[in-house]
């Protein structure tokens, strides 16, 4: 069973259940957006009346799905409460499949990977090779596939909500999945509901609800490893656009003289700041580095050609963000991905890019913050995600949802 991927508030019908549901999804979305809220700012969130929220909010009490928390004694907030049900979130890379299993029954997380080339074949790493996964971490968790609530999917590419495969453009970074439909393909092989998503998306997602994007309605997210993606937030949900290809920040095209990039034209943001750009230029200085976090530990033991490439990464990933930030006017941007983590040496270049393109004159407010989810964040958004689809959610994350994969590179350092 496929669902679409859109987001609460999208399809709604004018009358009946529909609206309901709508308004129902609406105020969980609050919840978890800015956490426990009392009932009068639950109803100036949502623009939903008193009473609606009141009754609302004592269905998802009678229901199990909402507490309330009195605070003082005198004022009392409602809150989420940690769900029940087994929840699986995965990541389609190029060059891997991730997935993680969150059993809210124990508390409990299992992950598991496949790499390309050694668990699943040049060509593969499609819609197979994910269920096979899922089967592996079920049988795990030792839970049936067909009793879990649901499964998030974040594709490394852009997802048309027209057709729900890839985006043409960028059907070679995912080669076994060509004109397959993500959530549909998917959905049919394991006969659980299935969410997918780009994987920016999702990670703007996960870094909204639970991290430096939370509590803001407007907020631009850029995810910079292996590809760049972009996640844009407006006016209080995820941005799509007229097909679902909004946000693609990686092909704002910084110089038109500049490298081919994969996507047809050329000096895109991608041909600059991606792990592989940045490997590439470093190579033709002499410098080999095989992965963007010996690159950040290069540059912090002072050798100057790494801090010169992650200096001009951020130099064009400032002037991009300038650019988008100009037409949306986010209160806050977040880096995330591998780039977020290098430190006050790339936020350094971002920030003077941004100062350049006189970003804080037109735009005094805006605040530039690392990511604070970190590698899991597509991960996370996908658990988000099935959540929103089950009509669940969670205010705060619980500790063992998170894995943090580089805990090293704190975001003070
Ligand atoms: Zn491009």
């Amino acid at each position: 069973m496929a669902t679409d991927p859109n987001r609460p508030g999208n399809g709604r019908t004018s009358s009946g259940p529909g609206v309901r549901r709508g308004n129902v999804e609406r105020l969980l979305e609050a919840l978890r957006t800015h956490g426990p809220s009392s009932q009068a700012a639950l109803a100036r969130r949502t623009q939903l009346s008193p009473a609606t929220v009141n009754s609302i909010v004592k269905d998802l009490r009678a229901e199990g799905t909402a507490e309330i928390q009195p605070v003082n004694g005198r004022e009392s907030l409602v809150a989420l409460v940690a769900q029940q049900g087994v929840m699986v979130s995965t990541q389609v890379n190029t060059d891997s499949i991730t997935a993680a299993l969150f059993d809210f029954r124990t508390g409990s997380r299992h992950d598991a990977a496949l790499t390309r080339g050694t668990d699943f074949d040049i060509e593969g790493g499609g819609p197979r090779d994910v269920a096979d996964l899922i089967h592996t971490l079920a049988n795990e968790a030792g839970v049936q596939v067909g009793d879990l609530a649901g499964v998030g999917v974040a594709m490394q590419g852009p997802i048309s909500t027209v057709t729900g495969t890839a985006a043409s453009w960028a059907r070679l970074q995912l080669p076994g999945w060509n004109d397959t439909p993500v959530a549909g393909t998917l959905g049919d092989l394991l006969g659980v509901p299935v969410v997918a998503d780009n994987d920016a998306n999702l990670a703007a997602l996960a870094e909204w609800t639970w991290g430096a994007g939370r509590g803001c309605t407007d907020f631009l997210y850029v995810m910079c490893s292996a590809q760049i993606g972009g996640g844009i937030v407006l006016d209080g949900k995820v941005h799509r656009g007229g097909d679902g290809l909004a946000g693609e920040i990686g092909h704002i095209v910084l110089d038109r003289n500049g490298p081919v990039c994969f996507c047809g034209s050329r000096g895109c943001l991608t041909t600059v700041a991606s792990e592989r750009s940045i490997l590439s230029t470093l190579a033709a200085s002499g410098t080999i580095k095989h992965a963007l976090p010996e690159v950040i530990d290069g540059a912090r033991e002072g050798d100057p050609a790494c801090q010169r490439v992650l200096y001009e990464a951020g130099l064009a990933l400032g002037r991009a963000l300038a650019n988008t930030a100009k037409v949306i006017a986010p209160s806050v941007i977040a880096i995330g991905g591998l780039l977020g983590q290098a430190g006050p040496i790339m936020f350094e270049s971002v920030r003077s890019s941004a100062e350049i393109s006189s970003l804080l004159a037109v735009s005094p407010g805006i605040e530039f913050r690392a990511a604070r989810i970190g590698a899991d964040a597509a991960l996370l958004g996908g658990l988000a995600s099935v959540l929103t689809l089950t009509a669940q959610g969670i205010s705060t994350l619980p500790e063992w949802t998170t894995r943090q994969f580089r805990n090293d590179y704190s975001n003070t350092k």
